[in-house]
């Protein structure tokens, strides 16, 4: 359960908010609060998976630090955010995985690129992994194509279901109760705010990070990660369709479809990140919870450089480093298949879900009004 102190705190926070109502139009977190009397805990922990941190509120408030009432929603919500994650981590025992997450994120980074590296060095003819291949199926001949997919797949699958299982959770916890108002309206409704980071426009001019100056920057940013990240995934989803359906065998030629997504997706991956850790780097870190600040940094890290190996090994496939850019490629995306469940990956799917309760809420409002 998250901590008794942050929900107090919370709930403390947020009946200020429901008396003062300054930000009413802010985001869909104060809509949501002004159609409640009170706050209970699956409330909290729906409104603060709704917050996009915009920080609007934040420099908005009269009652910010250093005044006595010391409302800080973006900061709450965000250590709100941190025990959710965990509160709703499957298996249990892993969710402890979310503290010190940037310690856990570059161990998985080490773990797994010392694992692929030393298993290709051990069981590979170094004259092969160190020499140049080209045409059809060069990869493979490096590395297996059953030693990538098999073990890759699988710890895909159980990691997309450790993160299925803390959603469902999530979602039975926070909108088990209004479950008969799902409708597709509602769910395209919430989609589309989550695909367009409404939230993150502010009142139209951005959001007020990485100070208290009104920027999109931060919306732009996110898209490029996460079309990038979006992209990437078309490109291996083709490319299996190539493998399995056609017979056609990678490397693929540089005007192919998997190639054009990844390498558009993959410049998207080094821009978005690369970008938020400047933004980050700039940041004014009152209003964020210091746990969460080493979350970002390691998932950004993360997948700017799983990107970045994933460019280079396309850069230079055909030299004698395509076997050893392979191997560092691997491990990277293992280190990433590995944390899936237990960092900041999992923002999107619970920021999804309570759009989508959100939007459920106002259909029922208006249902109820006309
Ligand atoms: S954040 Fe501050 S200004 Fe905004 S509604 Fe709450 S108390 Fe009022
Ligand atoms: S930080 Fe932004 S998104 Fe979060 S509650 Fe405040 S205004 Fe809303």
């Amino acid at each position: 359960m998250p901590s008794t102190e942050t929900i107090r705190e919370a709930d403390r926070m947020m009946t200020i908010c429901n008396a003062c109502r300054y930000c009413e139009g802010f985001c869909a977190v104060f809509r949501a609060m002004l159609t409640r009397r009170g706050f209970v805990e699956t409330d909290l922990t729906y409104m603060a998976n709704l917050c996009h941190n915009c920080r609007g509120c934040y420099y908005a408030c009269q009652y910010a630090p250093p005044h006595e009432f010391n409302v800080n929603i973006p900061k709450v919500f965000s250590e709100l955010r941190v025990e959710t994650y965990q509160d709703y981590a499957w298996p249990g025992f892993l969710a402890a995985l979310f503290r010190r997450n940037g310690l856990v994120v570059s161990l998985a980074m080490g773990f797994g690129l010392g694992l692929v590296i030393a298993l290709t060095l051990a069981l590979q003819d170094p004259a092969i992994v160190f020499g140049t291949h080209v045409g059809e199926g060069a990869f493979y001949r490096v590395i297996p194509y059953e030693a990538m997919v098999w073990p890759f797949g699988l710890v895909f699958l159980v990691m997309i279901l450790a993160m299925a299982v803390g959603v469902v959770r999530y979602w039975r916890d926070t909108a088990g109760g209004i479950a008969q108002d799902l409708s597709l309206p509602a769910l395209i409704g919430g989609l589309w705010d989550g695909l367009t980071l409404e939230n993150l426009r502010g009142g139209g001019g951005g959001c007020n990070y990485p100070d208290e100056r009104f920027s999109e920057t931060r919306r732009w940013l996110h898209h490029f990660t996460f079309y990038g990240f979006m992209l990437c995934f078309a490109a291996t989803s083709l490319a299996t369709v190539y493998h399995h359906v056609f017979g056609w065998i990678a490397p693929y030629g540089y005007l192919s479809g998997p190639v054009i997504l990844g390498t558009v997706g993959g410049i998207g991956l080094l821009i978005g990140p690369a970008g938020l850790l400047w933004l980050k780097w700039k940041a004014d870190p009152a209003p964020e919870t210091s746990s969460l600040r080493g979350m970002d940094v390691a998932f950004l890290v993360l997948l700017f450089m799983t990107s970045l190996t994933g460019l280079l090994l396309l850069a230079f496939r055909e030299t004698a480093a395509m076997g050893a850019l392979l191997a560092v490629h691997l491990g990277f995306v293992l280190a990433f298949f590995l944390v899936l469940p237990y960092c900041k990956f999992v923002h999107g799917f619970y920021r999804l879900a309570a759009l989508v309760q959100y939007a459920m809420e106002r259909a029922a409002l208006a249902k109820k009004a006309g």
